[in-house]
């Protein structure tokens, strides 16, 4: 893999939603079209500088992208290993900085935000509270934010 490590931006195939998900977590940028054509795909990710992930070795084969990593497990935690043993990147220091469901970065939400998009309970808490530009979503540390750091950090640890 020729890109600097902190770099590295992925495109993953239609199958690995959850995984891309994981990646955003972790911070990298990276791409998921659902119902892509696997030539688009192959031409985005050369576009883009993006490492291209999948499980179809058709695809390798016959569009032969210029960076690919051939996934083999079915499972997200597993193909998670994968990348980043194959594109040596791993835990990252600060996670949920990128949206995981669109992939935007994410920025502080405003006083008004907070105010009006989040819950009474959350907004309780310490925050931060931050706002997705792209999709709108809000993110606040929680219940569901420890349960996927914990799932990363034991991923990682092993
Ligand atoms: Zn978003």
């Amino acid at each position: 893999m020729d890109y600097p490590k902190a770099e590295k931006r992925f495109a993953a195939d239609a199958m690995l939603g959850r995984l891309a998900r994981w990646l955003r977590v972790l911070g990298f940028d990276t791409v998921h079209i659902p119902d892509v054509d696997d030539h688009d795909l192959v031409a985005l990710a050369e576009r883009e500088g993006r490492i291209l992930l999948t499980r179809d070795r058709h695809l390798v084969t016959y569009l032969r992208p210029r960076n690919s990593v051939l996934l083999t497990s079915s499972s997200p935690h597993e193909q998670l290993l994968e990348v980043a043993e194959a594109c040596d990147i791993g835990m990252t220091k600060e996670l949920f900085t990128r949206c995981m469901v669109c992939n935007t970065p994410l920025r502080q939400a405003t006083e008004q935000e907070i105010a009006t998009l989040v819950p009474d309970k959350a907004r309780a808490r310490k925050g931060p509270f931050l706002r997705c530009p792209g999709c709108g979503r809000i993110y606040w540390p929680g219940s569901h934010t420890r349960r996927m750091r914990r799932v990363l950090e034991t991923l990682f640890s092993e």
